[in-house]
């Protein structure tokens, strides 16, 4: 048995009821127990195509299911619950999603954990350290009340790593002109202050083998340092970025 902590997310319909009905069927399913459960938080969504405002919880389960079985009994429940899978980011009745699986690390075509965004989402870490504040995280290797409180300082700073100098400089433009409140910086000038960035987004390398891309990608600080390479619409992804981060 161990300690799976997962997200809860709606925005359409009754959610809190969802979230609801969404617990008692993981409480009923065979291998699990529902062992704690966060307050209900309301969020702006992020994206552009989200529709109306989020809610968002966080639940510790209980489970000795294997990962996998998670991911297919949090996907029967969603299913249950009217989820359907159309536009990616779009509205929905629930999203639930696997953000530890103990202290495990996996990566597979279906499961990524921990999950890859949950360190710096504002509507994850906001209700997850409600119940999981001394829980560290396996990667980033700071509890989540850390990974939560580095959210929380102002004024938030997102470096853009990596990728040409003239697109750097003109999504640097655009993204200042969006969110007056964050600081935005290329890596080479964050590199000189004193306090290391909320965020580093990594947009490509310049090396000439994806393998010495990879390297560049590595030596950016691990706290910080998302991969926006994979993102289809990369600018998007550091605007969600940004939204995430600052709540
Ligand atoms: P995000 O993962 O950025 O929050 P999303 O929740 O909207 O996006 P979905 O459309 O719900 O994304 O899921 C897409 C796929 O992600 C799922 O089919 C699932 O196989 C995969 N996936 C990978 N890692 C996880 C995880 N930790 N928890 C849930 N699903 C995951
Ligand atoms: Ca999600
Ligand atoms: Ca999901």
């Amino acid at each position: 048995m161990l300690d799976c902590y997962i997200a809860l997310g709606g925005n359409l319909g009754e959610v809190a009821a969802t979230f609801d009905l969404a617990l008692n069927q993981l409480e009923c399913a065979p291998g699990v127990q529902v062992a704690l459960c966060s307050r209900v938080h309301s969020t702006a969504p992020v994206g552009n195509a989200a529709g109306p405002t989020f809610m968002n919880a966080a639940a510790r389960l209980v489970t000795g299911l294997p990962p996998l079985a998670v991911l297919d009994l949090l996907q029967a429940v969603e299913a249950n619950c009217g989820r359907t899978r159309d536009t990616h980011w779009g509205p929905r009745t629930l999203d639930l999603d696997v953000l530890f699986y103990g202290r495990e690390i996996l990566e597979s075509a279906r499961l990524v954990v921990p999950h890859p965004a949950c360190w710096y989402r504002r509507f994850v870490l906001d209700p997850l350290v409600e119940i999981a504040a001394d829980f560290r995280h396996p990667v980033k290797q700071l509890t989540v009340g850390e990974l939560h409180a580095r959210l929380l300082e102002r004024p938030l700073h997102v470096s853009l790593a990596g990728g040409s100098a003239e697109l750097r400089r003109q999504w640097i433009e655009s993204l200042e002109r969006e969110f007056g409140d964050v600081l935005f910086s290329t890596w080479e000038a964050a590199q000189a202050l004193p306090r290391e960035p909320t965020l580093v987004a990594w947009l490509g390398g310049t090396a000439v083998t994806p393998r010495d891309a990879h390297n560049q990608f590595l030596q950016l600080p691990p706290v910080s340092r998302v991969d926006a390479t994979g993102a289809a619409a990369p600018f998007e992804f550091l605007r969600q970025l940004t939204q995430s981060i600052r709540g």
